[in-house]
């Protein structure tokens, strides 16, 4: 069979990409989840939070009915601490280190809990921040992705009045245009900016690209400072023959046009392969398999003890009926009439540690073959060294080089998230989003 689309009714496309962590029915069930807490002293579960969020005291607020001072406690730390409770890897996070787990007990569920409070707060989009007085002063910032997000409403409650410039049609970045949609819905993104957005003082300007409609330059003329949130984008190619067949994919882009363009209209192969383990596979994978593939097969050229993805992205491949191919890597994709319909790989070993230790895949010289229609690449994504160098800023293989202050080689241009550490977790961007704020209130004197 071939890439085709529509291949399910609207009800089981409804079912495949539904919410996959029903949130609690009620008060009740929350409440009694929140009381199992033991509030520990030096809560480790905070330590593990790349933003800090007090969760043995917002845990508490939920006990006690007060939801306001729930939702406060995690979005003045996480301001995207609702779209967090959706995509954070938990298990290797705030979840894996609570001390249930010493117990031997199912730990807290805390992202279900942060879920149960920032919800609310941002459909009936509460006004739980308010703005310090105007300070007359201008920031932009590039990208309306968390770093960016975060970053601007870090600014913007402390009285500077912020314009985020950003290429797409709408923000939220990453959570809007990159993640499985039956993780985070593209409807509850839109809520969450527009509830970082009613704080006031923040404008973004949408369809507008560093590079293209606007330049380093002019915003550095027209602001006190700019803030570069632009994270990464380009997919690595795998650099084998057959790449440019019709039916190799680019995860990011699937992806991207499951969010998009509505899933019926998303092609998808009867088998398709996908190359690579993160986060972005997994949701590629998935995704294809809800789509209606009857076979998704992953290869990885390593083994399940170096895999980036999580435990638990893992299971929910094998729970869709997804294949893992362990220490597998393609060395060509073949095709009739341009289209795919075989890939070609090679058995791997792991063989001498690499400079980080890694140990590094070599080819036994065995090889296998797949009847596939379809390829998506998922190897990760590489920063956009060329609007970055295009810029004059000092950059590492095109990741933006900063000072512990965030700040960049050019004076009052800031930067932070994936742009400078190359891809982490959305939690890790909104962090950083934080620290530039703080770098350009400094630099602004504000502080
Ligand atoms: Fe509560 Fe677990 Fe955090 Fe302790 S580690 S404060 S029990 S969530």
């Amino acid at each position: 069979m071939a890439i085709v689309n529509n291949r399910l009714t609207e009800e089981q496309y409804e079912q495949n990409f539904g919410d996959i962590h029903p949130p609690f029915v009620n008060r009740d069930a929350a409440q009694v989840e929140a009381s199992r807490c033991l509030y520990c002293y030096d809560a480790p579960c905070t330590k593990s939070c790349p933003t800090t969020i007090d969760i043995p005291k917002f845990i508490r607020q939920i006990t006690t009915d007060n939801l306001k001072g729930s939702a406060h406690t995690i979005l003045s730390a996480n301001i995207l601490g609702g779209g967090c409770s959706k995509v954070c890897p938990v298990e290797k996070l705030c979840e894996g280190s609570c001390v249930y787990h010493l117990l031997g007990e199912p730990p807290i569920p805390i992202a279900k809990l942060q879920r149960f409070s920032t919800e609310k707060a941002i459909a009936e989009k509460w006004p739980l921040f308010r703005r310090k007085p105007a300070k007359n002063k201008k920031v932009a910032v590039v990208g309306a992705g968390p770093a960016g997000l975060s970053c601007a409403h870090a600014l913007s409650r402390e009285g500077v009045e912020v314009t985020i410039y950003e290429k797409e049609s709408k923000g939220g970045g990453l959570m809007t245009y990159g993640v499985a949609a039956y993780k985070v819905s593209p409807q509850f993104c839109e809520e969450e900016v527009d509830f970082i957005t009613s704080l006031g003082g923040i404008t973004i300007r949408y369809n507008t690209e560093l590079g293209k409609t606007v330049s380093l330059h002019e915003l550095q003329q027209q602001y006190d400072a700019v803030y570069l949130g632009v994270g990464v984008g380009l997919t690595r190619q795998l650099g084998v023959p057959g790449e440019e067949l019709t039916g190799v994919e680019e995860a990011i882009r699937f992806i991207y046009d499951i969010r998009t363009k509505g899933y019926p209209s998303v092609p998808v192969g009867d088998k398709v392969a996908v190359i690579g383990l993160g986060m972005t596979a997994i949701d590629a994978a998935t995704q294809a398999k809800r789509l209606g593939a009857s076979e998704v097969t992953i290869l990885y050229r390593r083994t399940q003890e170096e895999m980036p993805c999580t435990e638990a992205e893992l299971n929910q491949a094998k729970l869709d009926g997804c294949r893992i191919i362990w220490l597998a890597a393609p060395h060509e994709i073949r095709g009739v009439d341009g289209q795919v319909t075989e890939l070609m790989g090679r058995r791997m070993q792991l063989g001498e540690p690499d400079a980080s230790g890694r140990q590094t895949p070599v080819e036994t010289g065995e090889t296998f073959s797949l009847d596939v229609d379809m390829v998506i690449k998922a190897t990760g994504q590489l920063p956009f060294e060329e609007l970055i160098n295009q810029c004059q800023l000092e950059n590492r293989n095109g990741r933006v080089t900063t000072n512990h202050g965030c700040a960049t080689n050019l004076r009052g241009v800031f930067a932070g998230g994936d742009c400078v550490n190359g891809g982490k977790e959305v939690v890790d961007a909104v962090q950083a989003g934080k620290d530039g704020a703080q770098a350009i209130l400094s630099f602004l004197q504000i502080l």
